[in-house]
């Protein structure tokens, strides 16, 4: 069974085509500047050379036509006709209280993802077009929606609810959901496989550019650092994480800006990027502190800090942890990342074995000491394979 993966973005469309016989990428790419001038194709089959194209794409529904014929290509292609693709997996930002598992799309489907427009303002409405650009273009073929909240939505009431007035759940929904799930699912669920536990206590990192960490038992999460929307919990590359909300207040009033336009600081100005002044990128930030910039310096600090802190609540909420585990850009890519976070675990019984912290090689590979209480892991997250199995299990 052939599977395809969309992940559709505001501007941009990522596509894996997975043989679910053997869990292997066929070919994977991107469609970048969807609707601007100089759209681009990127194409990448196993086994051959890469394909780059600049075509107009004044939308995702073009992107998608030209992303089937270019996995059915003569040339660059994979498959000899779009009959061999059973089914789409999509990723989906966001279903409010709706729908928490993964789910063939329907109409009733797309009605409550376009519902939550305003809870996913920028990945909502493009994820929706893709599912319809699919639909257009591979009609009758099953396309089933994996919602990026499914990990956060099963965290007990008690973590996921904001203290302020209880009618504002019952009117709006607004509570935590969490982000990133489809990465916590299978990474929490691949640490539990690694540990031979079925009921391991694991904290996760997803540190990239977004970033967020979760705490499970079983696999289950507990709890995790995004809330309503992605803009909660971590220092993110350009997002604040967590800040009090009058701070909101304060500078739109100062500053005579709307609300709208401070979350867009938060989101776009903030982290790594609006603290060290140099970038929203983690390497260029690790550079500037090594050449001494200060801001740099501190962005890094706070950056770490904020992680060791999660950690430290989440090991209270588990009452204990039995594995921490890095992934994504960050997690899986930066050494000194890695160990500075893990210098303040001490007391948690976390001892880093350096050595294979600096030997992690894109594989999964556990980097504590043999005698460490608590292991520390890289795994390399997939979600685009995790968005795969769960589209398998419903077609
Ligand atoms: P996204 O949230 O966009 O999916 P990724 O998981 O791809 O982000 O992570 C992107 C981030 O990973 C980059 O911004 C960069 O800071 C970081 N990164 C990538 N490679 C490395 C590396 N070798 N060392 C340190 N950081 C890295």
């Amino acid at each position: 069974m052939k599977v395809l993966v969309i992940n559709c973005g505001s501007s941009s469309l990522k596509y894996q085509l997975i043989d679910m016989e053997n869990e292997s990428v066929l070919a994977k790419g991107i469609c970048e500047r969807i609707g601007a001038e100089g759209s681009v194709l990127t194409h990448k089959p196993a086994g051959k050379d890469k394909f780059v194209t600049e075509q107009p794409m004044p939308d995702h529904s073009v992107a998608v036509k030209l992303v089937i014929d270019a996995l059915q290509d003569p040339e660059h292609g994979v498959i000899e006709s779009a009959d061999e693709i059973t089914a789409i997996g999509h990723r989906v930002l966001h279903a409010g209280t709706v729908y928490s598992d993964a789910t063939l799309v329907t109409e009733d489907v797309k009605k409550v993802v376009r519902d939550c427009f305003d809870l996913g303002p920028l990945h909502n409405p493009a994820n929706l077009i893709g599912i319809e650009a699919c639909e257009k273009a591979m009609p009758g073929k099953p396309n089933v929606a994996v919602f990026d909240t499914a990990f956060g939505m099963n965290m007990p009431q008690k973590a996921a609810m904001y203290a302020i007035p209880y009618e504002y759940y019952e009117k709006y929904s607004i509570r935590r959901y969490g982000f990133h799930g489809t990465s916590h699912m299978f990474v929490s669920g691949e640490t539990v496989k690694l540990l031979g536990k079925d009921d391991a206590k694991v904290i996760v990192c997803h540190i990239g550019n977004g970033a967020s960490i979760s705490a499970s038992i079983g696999g289950k999460c507990v709890d995790t650092s995004m809330g309503l929307t992605p803009l909660e919990g971590l220092i993110m590359g350009t997002r604040s994480g967590d800040v009090d909300p009058a701070v909101l207040q304060f500078i739109c009033n100062h500053e005579h800006i709307s609300v709208d336009e401070m979350l867009n600081i938060l989101n776009k100005k903030s982290g790594l990027l609006g603290l060290s002044g140099v970038s929203s990128d983690l390497r260029d930030v690790v550079k500037a502190a090594g050449e001494e910039n200060e801001r740099a310096k501190l962005a890094l600090e706070a950056y770490v800090y904020r992680i060791v802190k999660y950690i430290g609540a989440y090991a209270a909420a588990m009452n204990g942890v039995d594995a921490i585990v890095f992934t994504a850009g960050v997690g899986e890519n930066s050494v000194p990342i890695r160990e500075n976070v893990c210098k303040s675990l001490g007391y948690l019984g976390v001892e880093l074995d350096k050595k294979k912290n600096e030997n992690v090689s894109g594989d999964t590979a556990i980097i504590s000491s043999d005698d460490s209480k608590v292991k520390v892991i890289v795994l390399p997250t997939n979600e685009e394979l995790a968005i795969a199995r769960e589209t398998v299990k419903l077609v």
